[in-house]
C-alpha cells in the first residue's frame, strides 16, 4: 500500500500536471470506485478547473475551482497514469478524466480497493469531521510527537499504525523508524521514554524525507504518474530483508507477525 511517501510524490506530480488546466469530461468504468456517485462526479468535476493538489494522510486532495473536490485513497494498488493524445485505455482502467488541452488521467486499479469521493465544499467540511486523520509527521515537532506517545496503551507498531493517532505511515516506514532507534516493534508505548520518543521522530522525518527525495519505494506496483517507481526500496535496512545480516551488527533480520502485518526487526540490535 503506498504510504506518505509514495502519496506525496504522486501529489507532487499531479500538481505539476494538472494545476490549471480544465476537466471537459469524465468516464467511469466501474462504479464502485465512485463512492459518491459517477454520475454526480460527472456533474460535480465537468468545467471545473484545477487549482491545487494536496494530500491529508494518504488521501490525495485536487481542488477545483468553485469549491468543489475529488478525494482519492489509493488503497492497495490505485495507480495515476497521464496520457496524451491516445485514445486506448489499458486494463485495469477504472476512471478517466479528459482535460481541456487533450490530456488524460487515467485511473488504474487492479484490486479494486481505491476509491474516489466527490464533493461540494460543505460535504468536504463535513467528511474532514466525520474521518479524522491524526496529525501527520510533518505537522508536529519532537515535543508533541512524545506527547502522543505517553500514556497510550498497546504496542509501538500498531499506535505507529494507527491512522487517528499519526497519519501517512505504514508497515515500511514503520519498521525502518523503529530500527533506526533500536525499537522493538512490540515495545508497550507507554515504556518509551521521552528521549527515545523525540529520536523516533526525528529518524520518522528523516527516513520519510530521503523515500520523498527518491520518489517512494517501489514494493509489487507502485508507480509515479509518470509510470516511474520509485528507489527508496534498495535503502531500506530491515523491510523484506529477512535472512539478511543488519546492517549494523550483522545478525540475521528477522520476519514476525505483528497485528498481521509482516513486522522485520532485528533481534539483537531491537531488544524487547
Ligand atoms: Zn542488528
Amino acid at each position: 500500500m503506498p504510504e506518505l511517501p509514495e502519496v506525496e510524490t504522486i501529489v507532487r506530480d499531479l500538481q505539476a500536471l494538472l494545476v490549471g488546466r480544465r476537466a471537459d469530461w469524465i468516464r467511469v468504468r466501474l462504479n464502485k470506485i465512485v463512492k459518491t456517485g459517477p454520475r454526480r462526479l460527472g456533474r460535480l468535476l465537468t468545467g471545473a478547473r484545477v487549482q491545487a493538489v494536496k494530500r491529508r494522510g494518504k488521501f490525495i486532495i485536487i481542488e477545483f475551482n468553485d469549491e468543489r473536490y475529488l478525494v482519492i485513497h489509493l488503497k492497495m494498488t490505485g495507480q495515476f497514469l497521464w496520457q496524451e493524445n491516445s485514445n486506448k485505455w489499458p486494463k485495469h482502467v477504472h476512471v478517466i478524466i479528459g482535460f481541456d488541452d487533450g490530456g488524460e488521467l487515467l485511473y488504474r486499479d487492479i484490486r479494486q480497493f481505491g476509491y474516489f469521493m466527490g464533493f461540494s465544499s460543505s460535504e468536504y467540511i463535513t467528511w474532514q469531521k466525520e474521518k479524522p486523520v491524526g496529525p501527520d509527521p510533518f505537522e508536529i515537532n519532537e515535543e508533541n510527537f512524545a506527547r502522543l506517545l505517553k500514556n497510550r496503551r498497546g504496542r509501538i507498531k500498531p499506535l505507529l499504525l494507527n491512522q487517528l493517532v499519526i497519519s501517512g505511515l505504514g508497515n515500511i516506514y514503520v519498521d525502518e523508524s523503529l530500527f533506526a532507534v533500536g525499537i522493538h516493534p512490540l515495545t508497550p508505548a507507554e515504556s518509551i521514554d521521552e528521549e527515545q520518543a523525540r529520536r523516533l521522530h526525528k529518524e520518522i522525518i528523516r527516513i520519510l524525507n530521503k523515500a520523498i527525495e527518491l520518489k517512494g519505494s517501489t514494493i509489487a506496483n507502485y508507480r509515479g504518474v509518470s509510470g516511474r517507481g520509485g528507489e527508496f526500496q534498495k535503502r531500506h535496512q530491515v523491510y523484506h530483508q529477512q535472512g539478511e545480516p543488519c546492517p549494523i551488527c550483522s545478525n540475521e533480520i528477522k520476519r514476525t507477525v505483528v497485528g498481521s502485518r509482516g513486522t522485520y526487526f532485528c533481534p539483537n540490535c531491537q531488544k524487547l
